[in-house]
């Protein structure tokens, strides 16, 4: 039995008994007492035959995330405005993959999304609301108004839509995870780079109600902050990239593959015992410069 339909068998029963076998060996990572005739069971793909929606699927961090849970066993909704990409990143994927096309501004395109899914391949179990924007050095005062829309509407109101259009079919599948993809700035200030920061802070917050909400129906609602990671968002201010993350703890970006195994575990249901909470991989960019600041590699 799923983790989820176990916890939610309990709120209705009251019977912690059910939790026991479970906790003792049937997922193995509970007690960590396992011995390793356990291994074999643990070989089962962590989200076989389940149904995932990836926003913002079709390149970067959203292409390497549908990967993974279609190489964790999952069937994944490649969502994303990019159609001709999209499409080619699903194709990559094989049957278990599906392209549809979203823009996750829209709340009569995200009933769409969810209907085709549910149609393709069962009631969604995992949504990853991972499209996002970016707006690099514009301050406050010299923005335009309809620039700081397009970016709240997208990172913000576009992960708002997502949770609300999933949410009945999570209830068909018993239960679920939402992964909210935020950044390392939701726990900082930048300056010239406001409605991204604000947007990324108010999609933690937007997380934690959506968590205490939807528990009843046993879906689980996290944030997932990203430090610099090598993606097309970035692809204009390498050297800036470059020469920020030399100054880190972890002295480089990361590789969208290392975001995928964090969003992959916040997903499962390892992460069983996890709602409303954060997630870094950030290199520790959080912490502030550990290191001298190396002109030498941006010439400056
Ligand atoms: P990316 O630009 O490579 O990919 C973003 C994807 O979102 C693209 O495929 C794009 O078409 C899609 N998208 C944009 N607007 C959309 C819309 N309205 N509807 C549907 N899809 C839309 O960026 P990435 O670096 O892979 O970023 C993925 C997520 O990670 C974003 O939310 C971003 O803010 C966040 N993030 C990125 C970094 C980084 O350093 N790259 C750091 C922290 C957080």
């Amino acid at each position: 039995m799923r983790p989820h339909r176990v916890v939610g068998r309990i709120r209705e029963e009251g019977e912690w008994n059910l939790l026991l076998p479970w906790l003792r060996s049937d997922a193995g990572f509970a007690t960590g007492t396992s011995d390793t005739s356990d291994c074999d069971n643990q070989m089962v793909k962590r989200f076989e035959g389940r149904t995932v929606i990836v926003t913002g699927a079709a390149r970067g961090m959203g292409a390497s995330h549908a990967r993974g849970f279609v190489e964790e066993g999952a069937n994944v909704v490649v969502a994303d405005v990019l159609e001709e990409e999209g499409r080619l990143m699903a194709r990559q994927l094989g049957a278990r993959a599906e392209f549809v096309s979203l823009d996750v501004r829209s709340p009569e395109q995200w009933a769409a999304v969810v209907e085709t899914a549910e149609r393709a391949f069962g009631p969604v179990s995992v949504l990853v609301n991972n499209a996002g924007v970016t707006w690099h050095d514009v301050a406050i005062v010299d923005s335009d108004p309809a620039d700081w829309q397009r970016v709240i509407d997208t990172n913000l109101n576009g992960a708002y839509l997502g949770m609300r259009a999933v949410v009945p079919s999570m209830r068909k599948a018993g239960g679920g995870a939402i992964v909210n993809v935020s950044s390392s700035v939701a726990m900082i200030g930048l300056p010239r780079i406001a409605p991204y920061v604000a947007s990324k802070w108010a999609l933690r917050g937007l997380t934690k109600c959506a968590a205490m909400e939807m528990a009843q129906d046993s879906i689980r609602v996290n944030s997932v902050h990203p430090g610099m990671t090598i993606t097309p968002m970035v692809d204009d201010i390498v050297d800036e990239v470059t020469a920020f993350t030399s100054t880190l703890a972890i002295p480089r970006a990361a590789d969208p593959a290392e975001i995928t195994n964090l969003v992959l575990y916040v997903a499962s249901d390892e992460a069983s015992f996890s709602t409303g909470s954060e997630f870094v991989a950030d290199g520790g960019a959080i912490l502030g410069p550990a290191r001298p600041w190396q002109p030498e590699l941006t010439g400056g």
